[in-house]
């Protein structure tokens, strides 16, 4: 049997090197199986928004929404065939019916995508784009480039919903023109942009990248990049990955998010999560993201964090949209009956962040992401 990774199209079979070799065991199959079938069976559109409530002013931010698209209608995003041939991305496709006549996949993502978060009961959302790997003259390599989603498309999209989303570009430093991207995208009005260091080859910690990580500081953009294990899309190299490596980001006064806050499975190897809560203590501009964290692989390093009091009031709130949480991994801390009706709900930001409430971080976490950066307070 295939195994079937956490969400996302690609599955661990298309990392290269050591996480190549990685496999879930038996009952994680079975248990992340069953949320994609669970989820595939759900209609994910037309739900009505509930009434507003006690809460309903809260501004409440999703720091971690993913854009994608394969190109059609001219969009520029790519993704390669190991991904697009996957088992998830199959069943995402299906699950968000995004094969619809009269429309491409990339529009049909984008009109999902609106109506989602415009009934999550989410105040913004911040949606996330996916830079290149570079070679080293600075100039895209796209063989080796499994996913992209370019700025301009980013910027394109959040401005046809700029009621409901901000933009996150994404710029790996390898590039070029990396000074004047990050510039151009702040010009744009964007208050973050992510690195992907294991998917995009880029050593963070590089010292060559200072310059770019001190005109990050002087414009006051925040710096997401990907921390721990990654389950999703061909791995360049895991130990790209380590939060260690923020410390030269943050030693040149950037904020920094660190999405996925250094997790992992109980699986892999090595643990990178304590590198991450070190650091914390720090440096008070470091923060992490809760994204891809309410999946069963994710459950032990979860609970680690949350049993952190520094940790917890550092998580700020994120889904990894398309990837939908699986309430039935949390049952043992939740009750089994929370979770059978976490699970009915279809709208998969809602119940990520249902989940998360659940587990006692999800609108605290959501409300400190929005008063960072859509109010600038760190
Ligand atoms: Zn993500």
């Amino acid at each position: 049997m295939k195994p079937v990774c956490e969400m996302k199209p690609g599955c661990p079979r298309v990392a290269s090197g050591p996480d190549a070799s990685m496999s879930l065991n038996r009952r994680e199959v079975l248990v992340t199986g069953a949320a994609l079938l669970a989820s595939a069976l759900l209609p994910l559109t037309g739900r009505a928004e509930e009434p507003a409530g006690a809460n309903s002013r809260e501004r409440l931010l999703d720091i971690h929404v993913h854009l994608f698209g394969i190109g059609e209608g001219g969009t520029g995003c790519r993704m390669a065939k190991s991904i697009t041939n996957g088992l998830q991305f199959r069943a995402l496709v299906f699950t968000l019916g995004l094969r619809k006549p009269g429309t491409t996949l990339d529009a049909a993502y984008e009109k999902v995508l609106a109506s989602q978060l415009a009934s999550s009961g989410l105040s913004r959302a911040a949606i996330v784009a996916q830079d290149a790997v570079y070679d080293s003259s600075g100039k895209p390599n796209w063989q080796r480039t499994s996913f992209y989603v370019p700025n301009d498309y980013l910027f394109n999209v959040v401005k046809r919903h700029s009621e409901i989303m901000i933009a996150c570009p994404s710029i790996n430093p390898d590039r070029a023109d990396a000074v004047d991207e990050v510039a151009r995208c702040h010009e744009l009005g964007a208050r973050l942009f992510k690195i992907h260091p294991p998917t995009q080859g880029v050593n963070v910690a590089d010292p060559k990248h200072r310059k770019f990580f001190q005109k990050c500081a002087d414009l006051g953009i925040v710096v997401l990049v990907h921390t721990g294990h990654e389950h999703s899309a061909p791995v360049i190299d895991k130990l790209l990955a380590s939060p260690a490596r923020l410390e030269a980001v943050l030693d040149q006064g950037c904020t920094v998010v660190a999405c996925h806050a250094g997790t992992g499975w109980p699986t892999d190897s090595p643990d990178q999560l304590p590198e991450f809560v070190s650091l914390l203590k720090r440096y008070p501009k470091l923060w992490g993201d809760t994204a891809v964290l309410g999946t069963p692989g994710r459950v032990r390093d979860f609970g680690r964090l949350l049993e952190d009091p520094l940790a917890k009031s550092r998580l700020l709130h994120g889904s990894d949209f398309p990837f939908p949480a699986a309430p039935q991994a949390y049952a043992a801390t939740i009750g089994d009956e929370t979770a059978k009706q976490l699970n009915l709900e279809a709208n998969s930001l809602k119940k990520d962040l249902a989940l998360k409430e659940a587990l006692g971080i999800g609108r605290a976490s959501a409300a400190r992401g929005f008063e960072l950066i859509l109010n600038g307070k760190t």
